[in-house]
């Protein structure tokens, strides 16, 4: 008779089964790896889409943003090719349609967390053990890519009223040269006193009858040049030491009501109102791995759209705070696509 042996736990020699990951909603996230994944559905993450679906590279777009800034333009005048001219959305449409045809797979999703795996071995010019580096969250999925396009666009910072947002491409715009036209001979404002502003200001006087610029302090931020060209403009009125109330019109923009800094209330008359005190990079989400200016925008290599960590691109707004334009985006995206092709294929 043998005594029965207790039974020895040996589950400590095998490791635990990693926990498959989770939502806040207690939704297993699934995994996908791509080679290369795009981050933004405007113009320049849906040209890099279109390119680098032309090389073969199959590429993944999370498109979750909206379209950014296209979105909210009601007809495009100045992108090559539709002399009639295009609506933003219609055009979005068509990068889109253009982008799948190569191959591309758009997903309406947003990343939530962009991380950077085996930095050392990178640093160290060291073999990477898995090229799939970059780990990008959202809400329903982990991906997994060998390379990355940031292209998530600027957003226009808005005064945040209820009356802007409901009049918003109805008369309210953040875009003198997408909508400047509509409103040729008539009586428009533009509020802030930066350089943005001031441009707009001088652009939209070229087509209206009369300009006001609303400015909050009694001084322009705007650069001295740009200044005396705002003074000498006849077309141009400046009206310091004015907050914006409320912009006026049932269905479209008839006014505008300003408060004085001596509280004293004011009402303009005008058609249109262009929002112009800055913009904002959408960056947030790698600012602490990427380098960025003070403002936020993205940087890259001089000559190129590489970011500072290898195997990441940067294009359009996000980086640009000068051009700003669709036809910029879309050419920003075709060279960040380049980029990364290239690099993949020094990769492999
Ligand atoms: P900005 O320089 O930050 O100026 C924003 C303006 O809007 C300021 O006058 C500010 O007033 C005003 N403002 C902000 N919030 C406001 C609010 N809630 N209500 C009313 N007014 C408000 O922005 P930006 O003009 O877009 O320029 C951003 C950067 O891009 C700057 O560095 C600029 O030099 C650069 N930029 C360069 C060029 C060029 O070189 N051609 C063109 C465009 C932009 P306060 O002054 O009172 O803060």
């Amino acid at each position: 008779m043998f005594n029965k042996i207790p039974a020895i736990n040996l589950n400590f020699l095998t490791p635990p089964e990693p926990r498959p990951e989770v939502n806040p909603q207690g939704e297993i996230l699934s995994s996908i790896k791509t080679k290369l994944l795009i981050l933004g559905s405007g113009p320049a993450g849906l040209t890099a889409a279109i390119y680098a679906g032309r090389a073969g590279l199959a590429p993944l777009v999370l498109g979750g943003y909206d379209h950014g800034q296209l979105d909210i333009t009601e007809t495009v005048e100045n992108y090559p090719g539709f002399p009639e001219g295009i609506l933003g959305p219609q055009l979005t449409r068509l990068f889109t349609q253009q982008a799948e045809k190569f191959g591309a797979q758009i997903v309406m999703e947003t990343a939530e967390s962009f991380e950077v795996l085996q930095p050392k071995l990178v640093s160290l010019g060291l073999p990477l053990l898995d090229p799939y580096r970059f780990v990008i969250k959202t809400a329903q999925t982990r991906y997994h890519a060998q390379a990355v396009i940031v292209a998530t666009g600027a957003s226009a910072l808005w005064l945040g009223l209820a009356s802007e947002e409901r009049l918003r491409g109805h008369g309210v715009s953040a875009c003198a040269t997408c909508d400047g036209y509509f409103f040729k001979g008539q009586t428009v404002a533009v509020i802030g006193g930066g350089d943005t502003a001031a441009e707009e200001a001088l652009f939209l006087a070229n087509l209206a009858a009369k300009v006001y610029l609303v400015v909050r302090r009694s001084e322009l931020r705007a650069s001295k040049i740009l200044q005396q060209r705002l003074v000498a403009h006849p077309k141009i009125e400046i009206l310091f030491g004015r907050t914006v109330q409320e912009i006026l019109g049932d269905q479209k923009v008839s006014g505008l009501s300003l408060v004085k800094t001596n509280g004293e209330t004011e009402t303009l008359s005008v058609a249109g109102i262009f929002v112009a005190i800055g913009y904002h990079p959408n960056s947030e989400l790698f600012s602490e791995l990427l380098f960025t200016t003070e403002q936020g925008y993205l940087l890259t290599e001089s000559a190129s759209t590489a970011s500072l960590v290898e195997g990441v691109f940067i294009a359009g707004d996000v980086r640009d705070f000068r051009y700003r334009q669709a036809v910029t985006a879309a050419a920003d995206g075709a060279r960040a696509a380049i980029d990364a092709e290239h690099w993949l294929s020094l990769q492999n």
